[in-house]
């Protein structure tokens, strides 16, 4: 290995992002509750604009989206020309980190934060910043104490991976108002579909011009496999992302299944409907069994353990019973395990699992 090759600094601080697991060697019968997939998969309506796209497999896609965001916008009422599309929200936060961060930049951050955000942080040169929570619970105080006059960005999860909480509007707009004037708020609202009437940090992109949003496809349009996610900002802050932006950074099967699948707004009302239900249920299940969870506004709990040596054995036991959950040790949570809401079933097989587990311990 030559010695005088070397990544960019700060590219070797960069712990590995590992996804969720989604088999366990020798054990049938398994469910995925890891990466916090949508039990119920994609809409029908997305699936057949999928099959439909096959037909145009030699042409290039859209390279402006354009049909895409004219539908996201309607949806959502928004303004289409300050959307923009990324192979994922991962691409959107990496595209606000190249474009706004570098080299003596520092990039603001939760305690409990999406790993996403120090990964782009250090891949663009600059410094992730991370600022502690209050019981698992973002501190609007502590984030803007942390800021300083290099930093450039500050990403927010709302609700958050992997406590499931979130903050309320008004503590939004007093970060974006106490930010300093070089910096822009993101507000990842990757989950935001999940909370009845939160508009995931739109009214505020409108109201400000410091602020952009990033959504998924991933969560609750059940779309994860075909990497789709967007921003919504002030047109400056759109347009900057565009020039990195490459031209054909979506497939068109996956624009085409994203135009269907945000406008089948049944599905995601019932996907939401499905989910609230279930969570309660799970959460008081496994809070009965003597395992809490703060209140999740998302499409997970966060189970808390006594310490981490019950989380593991707590992880593997559920894992010889085939349901995979994951472990949070790398987001500062070594006692907890991120349990996807499934469908009930697999909620009921959790409970059943988890009981047995403590019963065992007895
Ligand atoms: N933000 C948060 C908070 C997430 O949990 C995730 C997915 N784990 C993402 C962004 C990225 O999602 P995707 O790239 O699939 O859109």
């Amino acid at each position: 290995m030559s010695a005088e090759i070397r990544p960019q600094p700060g590219i070797l601080e960069i712990a590995l992002y590992e996804g969720g697991k989604s088999k366990i060697d020798g054990v049938s019968n398994t469910v995925k509750l890891s990466s916090n997939e949508n039990p119920f998969g994609a809409s029908e309506a997305a699936k057949e604009a999928f099959s439909r796209a096959v037909h145009e497999l030699h042409r290039y896609p859209s390279s402006d989206h354009a049909e895409l965001r004219a539908a996201i916008a309607e949806v959502n009422g928004l303004n289409a020309s300050r959307i923009i599309c990324g192979a994922g929200s991962d691409e959107i936060i990496a595209f606000l980190c190249q474009a706004y961060a570098g080299a003596g930049d520092e990039v603001v951050y939760t305690e409990h934060g999406f790993l996403m955000y120090p990964i782009g942080a250090h891949a663009a040169g600059a410094t992730p910043v991370k600022v502690k929570e209050r019981e698992r619970v973002a501190d609007v105080d502590a984030i803007l104490a942390a800021c300083t006059g290099k930093t450039k960005l500050v990403f927010l999860a709302n609700p958050n991976n992997p406590t499931g909480t979130m903050i309320g509007q008004s503590d939004l707009a007093r970060l974006a108002e106490g930010l300093p004037p070089q910096a822009i708020l993101v507000i990842d609202g990757a989950y935001a579909e999940y909370v009845e009437g939160y508009d995931g940090g739109a009214s505020l992109v409108e109201a400000r011009d410091n602020v952009v949003m990033t959504r998924t496809f991933s969560k609750i349009y059940g779309l994860g496999g075909l990497r789709v996610g967007w921003g919504y900002g002030p047109q400056h802050i759109i347009d900057v992302l565009n020039r990195i932006r490459g031209p054909f950074n979506l497939s068109s099967a996956a624009i085409a299944a994203a135009e269907a699948a945000v406008r089948d707004t049944d599905f995601v009302e019932k996907c939401r409907a499905d989910n609230t239900k279930n969570r309660a249920w799970l959460a008081e299940a496994l809070a009965e069994l003597g395992v809490p969870s703060d209140t999740s506004t998302a499409n997970f709990v966060l189970a808390r353990l006594a310490d981490e040596t019950e989380a593991d054995a707590c992880n593997e036991f559920l894992a010889n019973e085939g349901l995979i959950v994951r472990k949070v040790g790398s987001y500062g949570l070594p006692n907890c395990l991120r349990i996807t809401v499934g469908d009930e079933a697999s909620c009921r097989r959790v409970a059943h699992a988890v009981a047995q587990f403590k019963g065992a311990q007895k």
